[in-house]
């Protein structure tokens, strides 16, 4: 059965890129009925922190990414990464090197010299028949792979075909530093071979350490897994995505006003297609994804889309649902009274033009604060030869059906009677009541509020 896993280092900061590596391994395995694991890979503690995984943990929550196995940490499973480098000692697979930084400099000034590319000589290998350097006193031996010296290694690549690198051109990587502590690639290896993981699907980051890391799995006695390498996603301006060129977290996203299901769509046509279907839900994803139709280029951020995409979502969304989500962005402006009118009829008359959650607070907002309407807008649309027809609207308000319908039969009958258009009541109207003129068609707008309210903003005016 299929067995994925998302491995990230939490080392900062999770942009978009780095997600789509945690949803392309859940689709896949949600979709063969498999296994999705989630390994923090935090060896690197320097620059490891609980706030990043905290913001993994959270992200994948937010976008529905569920896991069945893990979180693993990797520095909880040092014990077991100790254990298989004694037995890769003890079975020659691995042997103790002594040479010391200085001498490999030399080494490696030596082959640059020579035009060589840098690369460990095995002068520590034991080789039958081989005598090896005298140890030398008060140096801490590293451990080093036996990597084989013939042949090659080859894997057919889900994304890139089939990768084959000759094992001239990899050293025995040390495993192990001096002080006994495993390094990156080496558990990397243990975690795959002991989590059964079937299929990685990663970043191409990753592509240089996979021969290293089948040579290993191999010593170990695996069969290495299917690997798909998922090409870098740019930003904008076509570099690779970062945090010092404006990427944003995956966790900004939600606070920026974004669906969770906007996001996953975008980032499942981020590098994957379906023919020519841009929009499906989470279900059609995990039913239509495979691993061959992965695309082999890299893939551009397109913050537009995005945008069409979530007004796509917000259309759809319920109303109860918009307004639990708009709600503490009014009460973060200071708006509290949120009652009347209610906040999921208000979303409701936005939500067909707001690319965002943010957007629709924004609109939502004029219900509930004070008009304060700019001074040459007044002066504009407010104007003397109006103020008669505003003053006639407000009594006609005060004893209509307060409804959309009757609100709209009412400023018909001012405007003819006193000769206007629809705008040049609408926008006055608009601007007394709701503080701007851009509103969505003013009979709704108007059938939201109180009619008390109306009409006394009316009246204040005329
Ligand atoms: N920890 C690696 C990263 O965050 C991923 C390693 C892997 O998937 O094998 O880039």
């Amino acid at each position: 059965t299929v067995r994925t896993r998302f491995a990230p280092s939490p080392t900062g900061f999770i942009h978009l890129g780095n997600i789509r590596s945690a949803l392309y391994p859940w689709a896949f395995a949600r979709h063969h009925k498999g296994t999705f694991i989630l390994r923090i890979e935090d060896t690197d503690v320097e620059r490891s922190t609980q706030e990043a995984v905290d913001v993994i943990l959270a992200g994948m929550d937010w976008l529905g990414l569920d896991i069945d196995e893990g979180p693993f940490y990797q520095m909880q499973r040092m014990p077991r990464y100790r254990e298989v480098i004694q037995q890769m000692l003890d079975a020659g697979q691995a042997y103790y090197c002594y040479t010391s930084p200085e001498e490999l400099d030399t080494l490696r000034e030596a082959q640059r010299a020579r035009g060589e590319k840098p690369r460990y000589d095995g002068r520590w290998r034991p080789e039958p028949g081989k005598t090896l350097p005298e140890k030398p006193d008060g140096v801490l031996p590293v451990v080093r792979f036996r990597n084989p010296l013939d042949g090659s290694v080859a894997w057919d690549d889900a994304v890139k075909g089939r990768v084959e690198v000759s094992n001239d051109e990899l050293d025995d990587l040390i495993i192990a530093r001096g002080d006994g502590t495993p390094t990156y690639n080496f558990c990397v290896v243990v975690d795959d071979l002991d989590m059964a993981i079937t299929h990685v699907i990663r970043g191409d980051d990753h592509v240089n350490n996979t021969p290293r890391q089948i040579n290993i799995l191999r010593a170990l006695g695996a069969t290495p897994p299917v690997y798909a390498h998922l090409p870098t996603v740019l930003n904008e301006a076509g570099e690779k995505m970062s945090k010092r060129n404006g990427a944003m977290s995956v966790m900004d996203y939600r606070d920026a006003g974004y669906l969770p299901e906007a996001i996953v769509n975008y980032l499942a046509r981020l590098g994957w297609s379906h023919g020519d279907a841009e929009i499906f839900s989470r279900e059609q994803f995990v039913e239509w994804f495979d691993l061959a139709h992965l695309g082999s280029s890299a893939a551009q951020y397109d913050g537009e889309k995005l945008k069409w995409l979530n007004n796509h979502y917000i259309k759809q969304a319920d109303d109860a649902r918009l307004a639990a989500l708009v709600e503490p962005l009014l009460r973060a402006e200071g708006l509290t009274a949120l009652e009347r009118p209610a906040l999921a009829s208000v979303v409701g008359l936005f939500k067909d033009r707001a690319a965002t959650v943010r957007e629709l607070a924004e609109s939502a907002a004029m219900f509930y604060r004070v008009p304060a309407p700019a001074a040459d807008a007044l002066a504009q649309h407010v104007t003397d030869a109006v103020k008669p027809a505003l003053a006639a609207f407000a009594d006609a308000l005060a004893d209509v059906a307060w409804e959309k319908a009757a609100i709209g039969q009412a400023m018909k009958a001012v405007l003819a009677a006193h000769g206007l258009k629809m705008p040049q009541l609408a926008m006055p109207v608009r601007l007394l009541v709701a503080g701007t003129t851009h509103t969505p068609s003013i009979d709704a707008v108007l059938a939201l509020f109180e009619r008390d309210t109306v009409v006394a903003r009316l009246r204040s005016a005329a």
